[in-house]
């Protein structure tokens, strides 16, 4: 049996073709699966009943199976799915206001082992495929009021531009008007810094959102915060994203999570700001760690807080301070799995 969101829509339709049916159902069965939600192919009443067979015989629609579901006060829900291959994968729905936003994964375990995330504790296992991550987005999607999934940001375990090819054949797919008509500029990548795929990204026709968890402005701390610079420096880095604005004229978020006594004293907000006012379309986003007890990290006091946000700003940055949700869940990446595969 095959994922059928593996196919584009022109797949699907020359795949139409050789069952001896007709293409222009291609749309219909998107239609079915990205924009009503079917998960199986009787539920698609407008499609000849031999067709769904076959469909049926060759396909499935969703692959992965919830084990473990989280809730928070605030509303924020943490899933925790299986894959075909029993690997385990997270997602959140995180709602707001008018906005529901998705936070996906793109890879189950991770490589890069950052000092502060729960998602390297347990090594790296594999890619997801394209199909798979869709699986998160319809599952949230599904699991939302009609039409309240607004938002997609790929910050949850994995990164996303070392599966590359899978993640941007999901976002287009996110992306699409016949799937689910999600608008560019509300998917966003984050990604600890893989240049070669920032460079690649910089040269796609999609208008997404960049952001980098930077964490460290100087070498020494990024080095020991996140292995990952050690290939790729900050210098080298930050040429990269200059680049990357010249050519595409968008914004980039850098992402700085908040550790106590590592990063978040008078010394380290000047060093952020001197890098950062190189970048022109900048913006930071100060994040309070989240406690991870396997690690022994803790966030600073709430005034340290705010006077490293008023020293950036005092700097003539752009900074917000991103509202801590999920406090009472498994809330920070990889938690959830790290506790389901603890039991
Ligand atoms: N690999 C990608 C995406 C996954 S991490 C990346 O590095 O950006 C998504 C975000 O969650 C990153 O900004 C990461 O730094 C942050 N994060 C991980 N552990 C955290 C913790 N304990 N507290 C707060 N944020 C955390």
């Amino acid at each position: 049996m095959r994922d059928i969101k593996e196919l584009s829509l022109d797949e699907l339709g020359k795949k139409l073709l050789s069952l001896g049916s007709n293409k222009y159902y291609a749309k219909e069965i998107f239609g079915w699966i990205y924009k009503k939600g079917a998960l199986a192919f009787d539920r698609m009443s407008n499609l000849p009943a031999v067709l769904r067979r076959s469909l049926s015989e060759e396909f499935y629609i969703l692959g992965l199976k919830p084990v473990g579901l989280e809730k928070s006060k605030d509303g924020v829900e943490k899933f925790l799915f299986e894959l075909k291959d029993k690997n385990l994968v997270e997602s959140v729905s995180i709602p707001a206001s008018s906005r529901i936003t998705g936070c996906i994964s793109s890879q189950a375990g991770c490589k890069y082992a950052c000092n502060f995330c729960a998602s390297g504790l347990k090594g790296f296992k594999r890619n997801l495929s394209k199909g798979e991550i869709l699986d998160e987005v319809l599952y949230l999607k599904n699991n939302c009021k009609a039409g309240s999934l607004t938002h997609i940001v790929f910050m949850g375990t994995g990164e996303p531009l070392d599966n590359y090819d899978n993640v941007i054949g999901a976002i287009r797919a996110i992306n699409s008007r016949d799937a689910l008509n999600i608008g560019a500029r509300r998917i966003t990548i984050s990604t600890c810094g893989i240049i070669p795929g920032i460079e690649r990204l910089a040269k796609e026709d999609l208008q997404v959102e960049l952001s980098v968890s930077l964490h460290a402005a100087d070498d020494k701390t990024r080095d020991m915060l996140m292995p990952v610079n050690k290939r790729y420096p900050l210098e080298k880095l930050m040429a990269c994203l200059g680049q990357y604005i010249e050519k595409t004229n968008r914004q980039i978020t850098f992402e700085y999570i908040l550790i106590k006594g590592v990063n978040s004293g008078a010394a380290s907000s000047q060093k952020l700001a001197l890098l950062l006012k190189k970048i022109k379309l900048a913006k930071i986003n100060l994040i309070p760690a989240n406690p991870v007890a396997e690690l022994n990290i803790a966030p600073p006091s709430r005034s340290d807080i705010i006077s490293f946000k008023e020293s950036l700003l005092k700097a003539g940055l752009n900074v917000t301070l991103r509202r801590e949700r999920g406090q009472d869940i498994s809330a920070a990446c990889g938690q959830l799995r790290l506790k389901y595969e603890k039991i």
